[in-house]
């Protein structure tokens, strides 16, 4: 008769304690912003306003001229403006 002598030793590697504050920048998950509508780049050349009717207007903030602003509409004639306002300084002419 033997006494086993079984030292059952479950201690683990290394006794790391984890501080999990939050504060950790590098795990910071980049959220994808909702792709937002009604943004056009176009606006970053038109300014919206309403009229005394409260339709909304775009104007052209190089000639001041006014276009339908309704969204509804798109943006494809206030695109095409661009293209071709006198007013506006072209990129790369010179
Ligand atoms: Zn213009």
């Amino acid at each position: 008769m033997s006494t086993p002598s079984s030292s059952v030793s479950s201690v683990a590697k290394s006794n790391t304690i984890v501080i999990d504050d939050g504060k950790d920048e590098s795990t910071q998950i980049c959220k994808v912003a909702p792709a937002r509508k009604l943004r056009s780049i176009v606006w970053e050349e038109f300014d919206k306003k309403k009229d005394e009717k409260g339709v909304d207007k775009a104007i052209c903030i190089h000639c001041k001229e006014n276009f339908d602003g309704k969204s509804t509409n798109g943006t494809s004639h206030l695109r095409s403006h661009l293209k071709r306002c006198s007013r506006r300084v072209k990129p790369g002419s010179g």
